[in-house]
């Protein structure tokens, strides 16, 4: 610990005057003559020269420069603090307050330890300075200790002393020992309530932070702009729009809408309140924003599913040349996740890289949850195997994403992999892994691992878990056992399940049932439009034409639309929506060229129309055109044109493939020799040479 730094010889790099220059204080004097260590060390040699470094003033002045103000290291203010014959509480203070401000609390609790061993009484100014120091460090036991000694030397009914305990007692987490302090105090300032706040806005008692505000209030005590900052960041994390809103109207009547910490926490608050469009207004306003206030606007968007919006902000951060922080980027890749924008998303890993950023768990799950979901499976598995530290989330986000896109083995693989690492399963866990099953068509391992769930792991089945068997029965073509599977099962079967029944009714062409699951879903929920065409289509599949017509016409009896399906894609970072029979996109006529073109050469490789299913939909003549313009063949058309040979065409689709266009899709990988992923409203269809990852089952 005991640094010696050497003491530079008499250079005089600066023009020092002549010993006549130090007044009585020359605090100012040296302060400002020392704004450099080069300046420091001249005075420093003058004074010890002029023999002025005795005085205990000067000395402290001197040190206060090398430890508080230079943006050195502290082994220079340790070199002058060593030659102090017998240090006085001043210097100790200096000192303490340097290393915790250098970020090394911990010599700082030291030397407060070895100023308490020799016998330096400490002051009011002592004690605020070392609590900071275990506030870093969380050092509780410490901190206790010197609330001791506080009570012991008097200072027990200092306001500042108690604001800094108070502050270390949250700081460590004790929010209701330092509520005891705040309690007991007699006379409390705005730092008093401040650092009351704070210490429940660390643990994340907003509900807390709300009341006290409330006592605040009610108190007619004057608050600041600090605790405004805290209370709104409580009412977004508390849902609490009303206190949000009256906080706004204040701090609009006060004028105070200059100060971007404030606009930023109102920001916050709107967007965390889901009033994103509030939200933005504000935050268009504000004439400089930090990282904060972007994070905050984009993060609003992600998590009210405005994925677009987010996208656009985040393009917008970048143009502003403003870096994102873990929050922004985990906001981004949700949302890039949900409308497959893979070139953003990879930017943002880019990104990451190249800044060395720690990998966290929350970052490396999101980036891993981000390219599963844009079909991306194996840099799914690199950035887990990279992730440093993986919890429970990172094991089934892999598990899931390795079942959504088809590779039902792999993911099972890494779930047995993960018990044996002794990482203990959760229930989304056992989704994943019974959905696995379910795409890799393992009946038997299904059986099991339902069974083993509750039996080994004591997770008590959810209707989720219900869900994933009937899926894998009615996949292995068990359309019957699936049913009875749903009759016999303890809980209530939701329209979901009968909705996975039917879909296998659909692939295994099972009439009777299929009847009986839509009856179902009928009495359960208002039905949507699929639900109707996959019933009517499993009659067409049958060629019961009649049946299948007046389906279609109870459907729309009851008004249901038929929601118009919708194709993404992105190129170059810019994602381009296209519907059925489009013709709004800007680059209409060339799609239409490139369509006739596709659909001819697949036709001559052997892609007959199926025009079964698009017979229904379509009441004009030409119904395979109508079939042929279906959203995501449109995209796949533009895909092949604007992007370069043997690339990856990923699509995003928000409705189920039809059987036309996964059949097309398939032929297309093979005659253009590209890999093709749509993600469609529940999987993923991974296209290859002429074949698909889900086996024609979807
Ligand atoms: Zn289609
Ligand atoms: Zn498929």
């Amino acid at each position: 610990m005991a640094v010696t730094h050497p003491i530079l010889p008499v250079k005089a790099p600066i023009a020092i005057p002549s010993t006549s220059f130090l007044p009585e204080n020359p605090k100012t004097l040296i302060l400002k003559k020392c704004k450099t260590l080069k300046e420091l060390n001249g005075i420093h040699a003058h004074l010890i020269k002029t023999c002025l470094f005795l005085k205990p003033k000067v000395v402290e002045n001197l040190l206060e420069s090398a430890a508080l103000l230079l943006p050195t290291s502290m082994d220079y203010a340790l070199s002058i603090f060593r030659q102090i014959g017998e240090p006085d509480s001043p210097a100790y203070n200096i000192m303490i307050r340097g290393f915790t401000l250098k970020k090394s609390p911990h010599e700082a609790i030291l030397l407060f330890k070895q100023m308490h061993e020799n016998s330096v009484q400490p002051d009011e100014f002592t004690f605020p300075c070392v609590l900071k120091a275990c506030s870093r460090l969380q050092a509780l036991t410490e901190g206790e200790q010197i609330h001791a000694l506080i009570m012991k030397c008097g200072f027990g009914s200092h306001g500042f002393v108690k604001n800094t305990l108070i502050h270390m007692y949250a700081n460590c987490g004790e929010a209701d020992v330092a509520r005891r302090v705040f309690d007991e105090m007699s006379e409390r300032d705005v730092r008093t309530w401040n650092s009351m706040f704070a210490g429940y806005t660390k643990i994340g008692c907003w509900e807390e932070v709300v009341k006290l505000f409330h006592e605040m209030l009610r108190l007619d005590f004057r608050f600041d702009e600090v605790t405004l900052v805290s209370v709104l960041t409580a009412c977004g994390r508390s849902a609490d729009l009303e206190l949000g809103e009256w906080i706004n109207r204040y701090i609009e009547e006060k004028g105070l809408k200059g100060n971007p910490t404030l606009t930023t926490a109102l920001v916050d608050m709107y967007a965390k309140c889901g009033q994103v469009d509030a939200a933005r207004q504000l935050f268009d306003q504000m004439a400089q924003r930090d990282v904060v206030a972007w994070s905050a606007m984009i993060s609003g968007y992600s998590q009210a599913s405005r994925c677009r919006e987010a996208l656009d902000l985040f393009h917008g951060m970048q143009k502003a040349n403003v870096d994102p922080n873990e929050i922004t980027m985990v906001s981004v890749l949700s949302s890039c996740a949900v409308l497959g924008a893979l070139e953003t998303g990879k930017w943002v890993h880019f990104f990451i890289k190249k800044r060395r950023m720690k990998l966290t768990v929350t970052l490396g799950t999101a980036l891993m949850d981000f390219y599963a979901k844009c079909g991306s499976v194996e840099s799914s598995i690199e950035v887990f195997e990279e992730m440093p530290v993986k919890n429970v989330l990172s094991w089934t986000v892999l598990i899931q994403g390795l079942a959504s896109n088809g590779r039902g083995k792999r993911a099972l693989e890494f779930f047995y992999l993960m018990l044996e690492k002794n990482v203990e399963p959760n229930d989304v866990t056992f989704i994943g892994v019974l959905s696995a099953c379910s795409h890799a068509g393992l009946v038997e391992e299904g059986r099991n691992l339902f069974v083993s769930m509750s039996r080994d792991f004591g997770i008590e089945p959810r209707i989720e878990h219900y869900g994933c068997m009937v899926d894998i029965l009615g996949r292995a073509g068990l359309i019957e056992e699936a049913y009875q599977f749903i009759k016999t099962m303890p809980v209530q079967p939701n329209a979901i399940i009968w909705r996975t029944l039917l879909a296998s009714c659909k692939v295994h062409k099972n009439v009777e049932i299929g009847e009986e699951a839509l009856k179902q879903i009928v009495m359960l929920e208002p039905t949507h439009s699929g639900d109707y065409i996959l019933l009517s289509n499993i009659y067409a599949s049958v060629c019961r034409w009649e049946d299948a017509l007046q389906v279609r016409g109870r459907m729309k009896e009851k008004g249901i639309k038929k929601t118009p399906g919708c194709s993404l894609i992105e190129l170059d970072g810019v994602i381009h929506e296209f519907f059925a029979e489009d013709n709004v996109h800007s680059e209409s006529e060339e799609i239409y060229n490139a369509i006739e073109d596709m659909m001819k050469q697949i036709k001559s490789a052997g892609y007959v129309p199926n025009t079964a299913e698009a017979r229904l939909d379509a009441e004009e003549d030409d119904k395979e055109s109508s079939v042929s313009h279906h959203s995501e063949k449109l995209a796949i058309a533009f895909g092949l044109v604007k992007s370069p040979p043997g690339a990856t065409i990923r699509i995003t689709k928000n409705l189920r493939v039809c059987t036309d266009c996964h059949n097309a899709t398939k032929v297309v990988s093979k005659v253009f020799n590209r890999e093709i992923v749509v993600r469609d409203r529940t999987r993923f269809h991974h296209f290859k040479e002429g074949s698909c990852s889900c086996n024609d089952y979807w």
